[in-house]
């Protein structure tokens, strides 16, 4: 164990009248001490736009008489026998009936009561569907259907119960009476008897279907998770309540490749065109992780190693022609080496739970992949990799998720959350070990990065609007709100301050609490505390003071939204006059004014991890707070002294002294969950220094502005902060005008590329867009598109092949941005190059097959299709819509075309595009949202309307499209469209009340946003020349 150094806890004397139960609602007012109350007011009257409306502003038309969602803790199951039986038709020719069924199924349940005197036995089935739904259920059964055994102690049956009946509730719930009560303590067999109705739309048991030498085969598969196992068996369906189970399959015997979670086991039987397969059991899980393929896939296999040597089958499935051609390869090679490491580094073993993992591809499927212990499913486009087809984006994304799904295999699998309200356990566990994952399989490709832009940023965007919720949410408990519970704030926060926690311990510590937290709680269910209880002990070994790192810990856990850090340097000389005030961020509505002197509310506040380094040569990159840092306590406002004592232990110049790189940054590398702002005076050093640090072409002279995370995390920080009212947009525009042109890393420019969205979104359709655009042609024009620094625009030059190393992952994926923006914004060169390379390509017939040209055809194809649809001619659509009916064609290239088509200008192609989504046929549900996301960069307002008018046409996820949507929606008008499509459709069903709720309040964040900040940005953007660095106005 490291020593540490001295620490730096101060703790103050709480402020009194803390309510602690009011945080659901909070402003933003800086909490402070003493002297720094006044200064902290000033700061807040400067900035602060906020005050509180209600979480809700509107609420679903109908109210349901409070329904059970939870079953009872009195009855455990401990295993089930599942018989399934899955009418696919016997010969592929036969027309497949209305709806598949699983007639003939039945499952038996072992198990037990602690209680006195229960007798009844309640447990979960989908059995009320609505009118034309294609869910799957299950349907009702009487009493006949259904026995219950008791046994003795020695396993021989002891007595039959009468069944006296059996109810079927509201909300999934099935409640059998018996005639007498259960003795605690004793083994009894609940026996039922059902069919089910297999689902079309991709939850529960459901078929899936793709098209195969003109002819369309079926195979059925499942999706459960959260709660869709009751649309396919009769069961106790909550993700703490572990069982094991034996599955049984009878399927046509036509069909060649069955997989559930378990091993074959003996050969199957024959019964008459049926074949019975039995499989092994399962370890103790969650009914959700059940899963389920019949199919005529065809299957590729690697040895993979346990941490005992013990070898087991690690298995690709996919529809046999994908298999032949190659394109399972790579997932092959990844998740063998990923789930190797995995189980290596938290010591284990897999093959003690299961006997074999298989990754399987299929046609349709809901969200990306599902961790099913022993058979993960995913969408093919997410696991298979074409060489000389796909691209290093879909290679990164093909390795990601399968990094993701297998991290579940321990956490979410061998540890589960209890409830969903903790969700998070699972999916920030997973999303963040997803880049030590793929960062081992890919050592090239510097995941970090990755990570501060792809689930950093993402969290920061999602945690800004009063409609987020706290990590630990306790208000999940209906379906609904479980179903929403799988947002970015479980995946993308939960990671992040996962991901602040090790920048607080270190890398050992760190990794001592999950390996302490996996072996504690195996095959067990979790909540927060059981995870904060691991991070307690070696905090305490550590050497931090008892309690407190667990304590610091839930608030941020437990409470919504993050902090914004001001640090103001003033004009004083000693360094230690550094000021730190903290206040929620959020993005303001106009409802949110003037509240901050009325408002009795305690605002909300943090325990801020704080990290520093500044501009002189050699400051440093890495800090961990337990060696080099201490916490800003919420407790007692600001610890300045201590802390600076702690952290700038390098020289540090008086703010007074106008070198160049004297200069502070904060969050060093964003390891902590929240933005850093400055005064005035630091940030213009930063925006002054950037073009003159990274001008150098060699290391020297060394900077932390050569940071990539750093670059990164200043543009979106400097955006937002704007973006909310904490700062002038005069500062990120102008650090994006004075060094754009030298940024050469894929980081920093996704995040710029992400800001500038915003801006022309905003700005489309005022006096200001005309400016925007043409500022944007010529900053890409100026350096960026036609004389990269790596001399390497969209002309013939070659990007190397991706993926061989840090510098040509980087570069490929670089281009990609410089050219979707140059392109985008109409950069002459640009269009001309996709025009003339649509038609090379077209000439070509290469259609979408193998690429054998150079890899920037390869890797740019998306960009060529869509400005050569945009800008060439129109047969080009017409082209492309052609191949997308293409017989070979597969999910992953009409996922392609259907986002080039809709970069077309035609008014009447565009109408097209958005029939083609809602007829029904065209589209496969799971890629509406992608189609109307893409329809949305060209057409935002007009793909708006048309999706109201289509709403109830929609079966893909409504949640979804309507987050993307809502960006576009920036007027009153607009708002209250949004508002009445709430009242007639969102609030009948109910399904989406939380989608709408944030749906409606993006769009008056964005009124507001047109209100306070259009002019601003066009009155700067006026006084920016190209190919001048122009400082802060101070
Ligand atoms: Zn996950």
């Amino acid at each position: 164990m490291e020593l540490r150094k001295r620490y730096c806890w101060t703790f103050g004397i709480l402020f009194a009248g803390i309510l602690a139960g009011l945080i659901a609602v909070s402003i933003l007012l800086a909490r402070k001490t003493g002297e720094e109350l006044d200064r902290a007011k000033l700061t807040t009257a400067r900035h602060g736009p906020f005050t509180l409306h209600t979480r809700a502003t509107l609420s679903p038309a109908s109210s349901e008489s409070a329904p059970i969602y939870r079953l009872p803790t009195t009855v455990q199951p401990r295993h089930y026998e599942l018989f399934l039986q899955i009418h696919l038709p016997y010969d592929e020719d036969d027309t497949l009936p209305d709806a598949l069924t699983t007639r003939g199924s039945h499952v038996n349940i072992t198990l037990r009561t602690t209680a006195q005197g229960v007798r009844n036995i309640t447990f979960h089935a989908r059995h009320e569907v609505k009118e034309n739904s294609v869910s799957g259920y299950i349907k009702q059964f009487d009493k006949d259907a259904v026995s219950l055994l008791e046994f003795t102690g020695n396993g021989t049956v002891d007595g039959v119960f009468k069944i006296v009946s059996v109810d079927f509730l509201k909300v999934d719930i099935v409640v059998v009476h018996l005639d007498r009560a259960l003795l605690p303590d004793r083994d009894y067999k609940l026996r039922i008897q059902f069919e089910g109705v297999i689902g079309q739309n991709m939850q529960g048991l459901y078929r899936s279907q793709f098209v195969k030498d003109g002819k369309t085969r079926y195979l059925v598969t499942s999706q459960f998770e959260p709660i869709m196992a009751r649309m396919a068996f009769p069961c106790f369906d909550e993700p703490g309540i572990r069982s094991r189970f034996s599955t049984t399959l009878k399927y046509p015997n036509r069909f060649t490749m069955i997989r559930t979670n378990g091993q074959a086991e003996g050969e199957a039987i024959t019964d008459g065109l049926w074949l019975i397969q039995k499989y092994t059991t399962t370890p103790a899980m969650p009914v959700y992780l059940n899963a389920f393929l019949v199919s005529d896939f065809e299957l590729t296999s690697v040895d993979a190693q346990d941490p005992s040597e013990e070898i087991y089958p690690f298995n690709v499935i996919a529809r046999k022609e994908f298999i032949d051609r190659g394109d399972a390869a790579y997932a092959l090679q990844q998740g063998k080496v990923m789930m190797e490491f995995l189980s290596r580094e938290f010591n284990q073993s897999y093959i003690e739970h299961l006997p074999k993992l298989d990754m399987a591809a299929v046609p349709d499927f809901n969200v990306g992949a599902m961790e099913n212990w022993g058979l993960i499913l995913y969408r093919e486009a997410r696991l298979l990799y074409r060489p000389k087809v796909s691209t290093a984006e879909q290679k990164s994304g093909v390795a990601g998720i399968i990094a993701h799904e297998l991290a579940h295999m321990l956490f979410g699998n061998v540890v589960t959350c209890s409830w969903w309200s903790n969700i998070w356990l699972n999916e920030g566990f997973a999303t963040y070990l997803m880049y030590m994952l793929m960062g081992q399989a890919n050592p090239s490709w510097n995941t970090k990065y990755l990570f501060s832009y792809w689930v950093i940023h993402d969290a920061f965007q999602h945690d800004s609007y009063l409609s987020t919720h706290p990590l630990y949410d306790p208000r999940v408990e209906n379906n609904t709100l479980i179903d929403n519970s799988f947002d970015p704030i479980a995946y993308a926060k939960g990671a992040s301050v996962i991901h602040m926690l090790k920048g607080v311990l270190g890398e050992i510590g760190f990794n001592r609490v999950l390996k302490e937290y996996i072996r504690a709680n195996k095959l067990g269910s979790v909540e927060h505390g059981d995870f904060l209880r691991e991070v307690e002990i070696v905090a305490l070994e550590m050497g931090f003071p008892a309690g407190t790192m667990s304590r610091y810990l839930r608030s941020w856990i437990e409470e919504s939204g993050y902090p914004v850090l001001m640090l103001d340097r003033g004009s004083g000389t000693d360094p230690s006059e550094i000021t730190y005030t903290q206040q929620i961020f959020r993005y303001p509505t106009l409802q949110d004014n003037d509240s901050i002197n009325n408002s009795t509310v305690e605002p909300t506040l943090w325990d801020i991890p704080l990290t520093l380094t500044n501009g002189a040569p050699g400051a440093p990159l890495e800090q961990e707070t337990a060696k080099h840092g201490c916490f800003l306590s919420k407790a007692a406002g600001s610890l300045r002294s201590e802390c600076e004592s702690e952290v700038l232990d390098y020289p540090t110049l008086p703010a007074s002294d106008e070198r160049i790189d004297n200069f502070i940054i904060a969050n060093v590398q964003q390891y902590g969950f929240y933005r850093v702002n400055y005064d005035r005076h630091n940030w213009n050093r930063i925006i002054m220094a950037l073009p003159v640090f990274l001008d150098y072409p060699t290391v020297t002279p060394s900077s932390v502005l050569k940071n990539n995370v750093i670059r990164g995390q200043l543009i979106d920080d400097s955006f937002n902060l704007a973006r909310a009212g904490f700062l002038s947009y005069e500062v990120p525009l102008k650090l994006i005008h004075n060094y754009f042109t030298l940024e050469t890393h894929h980081g920093p420019l996704a995040s710029a590329r992400d800001n500038f969205r915003h801006l022309y979104v905003m700005l489309e359709g005022t006096v200001h867009h005309d400016l925007f655009v043409e500022y944007m042609r010529k900053l890409m024009e100026g350096g960026l598109y036609t004389n990269s620094r790596w001399s390497n625009s969209w002309t013939d030059a070659d990007v190397p092949s991706h993926g061989d190393s840090e510098g040509s992952f980087n570069r490929v994926m670089a281009n990609n941005i410089i050219i979707n923006l140059s392109c985008y914004f109409e950069v002459a060169a640009c269009v001309t190059s996709a025009v003339t390379r649509f038609r090379r390509w077209r000439e070509s017939g290469i259609g979408f097959g193998p690429d054998t040209r150079t890899n920037n055809d390869i890797q740019t194809k998306e960009h060529m299709l869509c400005y050569g649809v945009r800008h060439g001619p129109v047969e080009n659509w017409h082209y492309l819509r052609g191949l997308y009916d293409h017989p070979e064609a597969t999910t992953s290239d009409q996922r392609t075309i259907l986002r080039a088509l809709a970069c077309t200008k035609y008014e009447e192609l565009v109408e097209r595009v958005l029939a083609m989504v809602l007829d029904g046929k065209s589209v496969r549900p799971q890629d509406q949202s992608a189609a109307f996301a893409a329809l949305g960069r060209w057409v935002g307002r007009r793909t708006w309307d048309f999706l109201r008018s289509g709403w109830s046409k929609l079966t893909g996820s409504t949640s979804t499209i309507m987050a993307d949507l809502s960006r576009y929606v920036k007027t009153e008008r607009h708002l209250a469209q949004i508002q009445q499509l709430y009242v007639d459709v969102g609030g009948k069903d109910g399904s989406d009340s939380t989608a709408f709720e944030k749906a409606i309040e993006q769009a008056q964040v964005n009124v507001a946003w047109m209100a306070a900040h259009a002019d601003e940005v066009g009155g700067i953007l006026k006084t920016l020349t190209i190919g001048e660095p122009t400082p802060l106005l101070l």
